[in-house]
């Protein structure tokens, strides 16, 4: 029989273990009662979770050999979480899902269904309608419209982590092994057929998200800079432009003053463009710096994460 692994990131999720572990197998023995029948191994990520995360675990494993676990020495967030399960994980097929139930179990057997008849190698889900405020609609939106714009990788909008992969895909996925870790990005980036299904959205089961609006910010500037280098491109452009700008002005001033004499004047409007250009530059170094800073960290070859146990 063959096998499907779960990827599960756990971060202070106490209250939703237990639901999540009982959900998943409520759907594994109705896919048995319809003669659809797979084998699964959990392993559940606990990221550092200040809560008894780890113990809720720990119970599971007691009565179920099929629940495995890796748990880090501190917090390093969800993309680090994935990774670890990605690397440790068994199975034929592997699915990457919240342990919130925002990732609904019970899309499993369509999604396994679409790999094994229309021979897809993944297959993502997309959150139909989300509730949440008009900001973060408004800036979620644009921020896909911009990545698909400036990067070769195509993300679909409200694309979830959630997803069912065939074990090539996964050993593809695994080879890249940069420190900065956009998943969304990587996932597309590798390529491969893929279906996305969409789904209606759900709240949490327990619990509360973990996203401020600051972080949201921050994994999307580490989207846009991981994957394109586009506003490096801008900095250029718009460097040439107000140096090409500046010339002509310069030239107009020159002759000017040789044509008609008369002293220099307008300090005001000097001081202004002397602002605006070092606007521009500021703005521009802090592009380059954007980019350096992912060297850095890159060059250090640090781990993703540290386990302190396992099992
Ligand atoms: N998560 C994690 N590490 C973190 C933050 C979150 O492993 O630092 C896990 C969390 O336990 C959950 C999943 O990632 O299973 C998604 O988190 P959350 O529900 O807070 O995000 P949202 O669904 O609001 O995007
Ligand atoms: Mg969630």
């Amino acid at each position: 029989m063959e096998t499907i692994g779960l990827i599960v990131p756990c971060y202070n999720e106490e209250p939703s273990i237990k639901i999540f572990y009982d959900e998943v197998e409520r759907v594994f023995s109705e896919m048995h009662a319809n003669h659809v029948d797979y084998n699964h191994e959990y392993w559940f990520i606990n990221d550092g979770s200040s809560d008894n995360t780890l113990e809720e675990i720990k119970k599971l494993r007691e009565n179920d050999e099929n629940v495995h676990y890796v748990s880090f020495s501190r917090n390093f967030g969800k993309e680090s979480a994935m990774s670890a399960g990605l690397e440790n994980v068994g199975g034929d097929y592997v699915a990457v899902m919240d342990v919130d139930l925002q990732d609904p179990p019970a899309l499993l057997p369509q999604m396994i269904k679409y790999i094994k008849e229309d021979d897809y190698d993944v297959v993502g889900c997309v959150q139909k309608s989300r509730k949440q405020n008009f900001v973060r609609a408004f800036l979620s939106s644009s921020f896909y419209k911009v990545i698909n714009k400036m990067s070769d990788v195509e993300i679909k909008q409200n694309v979830r982590d959630y997803r069912l992969m065939t074990r090539q895909y996964v050993d593809n996925v695994l080879k890249l092994t940069e420190y900065n870790r956009f998943t969304k990005g990587i996932f597309s980036w590798v390529g491969f057929k893929t279906k996305y299904i969409e789904y209606d959205g759900v709240e949490r089961a327990a619990g509360e998200s973990h996203w401020s609006l600051y972080q949201l910010l921050e994994y999307s500037l580490e989207g846009i800079v991981d994957f394109s280098d586009v506003p490096l491109k801008v900095a250029t452009w718009v460097g040439g432009v107000s140096f090409f700008l500046s010339l002509i002005g310069l030239i107009f001033v020159i002759l000017r003053a040789i044509l008609f004499g008369g002293s220099v004047s307008g300090w005001p409007s000097l001081v202004s463009i002397i602002l605006l250009i070092n606007g521009v530059q500021l703005f521009c170094l802090g592009i380059v710096g954007n980019y350096i800073g992912k060297i850095y960290l890159e060059t250090k070859h640090r781990p993703k994460y540290i386990v302190k146990e396992k099992k």
